[in-house]
């Protein structure tokens, strides 16, 4: 085994570049713990939030740390304690690292651990040849998956777990955003028996994408009555479900508008600025909306679900991946992504 490796290290606490090392010492690893050989990792915007040292990176992280989360690769070694992984397993990683004792893991809520720990964020992570992670937050893949596909099931996660807060089974769902986790959200609807799939966005090449990957029917919602059009679909009486992805007021407020009386609304995208529900007694209390919000991935039912949308005819992996660059190459892969190039890039050590 050798004993240093390559991996893009944030170097100093402040805003400023990452920087790309090839003498990092390769893990150690603890009793509970695997070695991962990785095979590629995706960049996250979490990462670029770490680069430029917002505010939630000044209270969160310590440099200097190797960053990257979204990943997947080979079980190289595993500590004294580990039962239920051995070395060849091919594995993704759970990015949110639960404490196991506070109330919410306790009480089969790991994903919102008030204690979490974050792979790649307030622990080194997988921008690098080898990385390690408590057992217990790996996820065996199957052969059917490839390493890239498996890099996606930490980022676009939450737009599955937004499938299953919606209850979309024989249900109409609208679905408002069409970026990578709007389009995993769509097939996710389709794959789990949405009886019609209502896609929104601003953008008219998002809506192409959107019905490549199951939607039935797509707006353009700068461009229509969004709520007339969801009416004219469902016999007047508004959509059954609706799972927003943009974290936008406009569209939140359009979403409760298009929802049927009881009809259930799901938050997944994470606003920038303050949210106004502007009709609330209308929109939301006189019709009984049930508004809810989800966070990261349910551990582990969201990954044995997207397993199945990754599987489906629906999802379209080549719609969802950007850009591949080796790991030293990844400030072109940055480049990209600031420059509005859509869709995951993915970085190979
Ligand atoms: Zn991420
Ligand atoms: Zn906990």
């Amino acid at each position: 085994m050798k004993e240093t490796m390559c991996g893009i290290v944030k170097a100093l606490n402040g805003p400023g570049g990452l920087v790309y090392r090839t003498d990092l010492p390769v893990p150690q690893i603890g009793d509970d713990e695997v070695l991962i050989k990785i095979h590629c990792t995706a960049i996250c915007g979490t990462d670029l939030h770490i680069m430029e040292w917002d505010d939630w990176s000044q209270k969160r992280i310590k440099a200097p740390v190797t960053l990257g989360h979204e990943t997947a690769g080979d079980i190289v070694a595993v500590g004294s304690a580990v039962k239920d992984r051995k070395v060849g397993d091919r594995v993704s990683c759970e990015s949110h690292i639960p404490c196991g004792t506070c109330y919410f893991c306790q009480h089969d809520m790991p994903h919102i651990c008030k204690n979490v720990e974050l792979f790649g964020c307030t622990q080194n992570g997988a921008y690098a040849e080898y990385a390690k992670i408590r057992a217990d937050c790996t996820f065996l893949l199957d052969d059917s998956i490839s390493y890239e596909a498996a890099c996606m099931f930490e980022p676009m996660g939450a737009g599955i777990h937004g499938v299953e807060a919606a209850h979309v089974e024989g249900k109409v769902v609208l679905v408002s955003g069409c970026g990578p986790i709007g389009l995993t959200a769509i097939s996710g609807c389709k794959t789990f028996g949405a009886t019609k799939v209502i896609a929104c966005d601003l953008i008219d090449e998002k809506l192409e994408i959107a019905r490549e990957m199951g939607a039935d029917e797509v707006f353009n919602s700068g461009k229509c009555d969004l709520v007339a059009e969801v009416k004219k679909l469902t016999g007047g009486a508004g959509a059954d479900a609706a799972i927003d992805i943009t974290g936008a007021a406009a569209a939140i407020n359009t979403d409760l508008k298009c929802l049927r009386a009881a009809g259930r609304m799901v938050c997944v995208g994470l606003p920038t600025k303050p949210v106004t529900l502007v009709d609330m007694a209308d929109d939301l209390i006189y019709r009984e909306i049930e508004l809810t919000g989800v966070s990261g991935r349910k551990i582990w039912e969201t990954w044995e679900d997207f397993a199945k949308v990754m599987k489906s005819p629906y999802y379209k992996m080549d719609r969802v991946i950007g850009g591949r660059f080796p790991m030293k190459e990844f400030q072109t892969a940055i480049d990209q992504i600031q420059s509005g190039v859509p869709g995951k890039m993915i970085l190979y050590p």
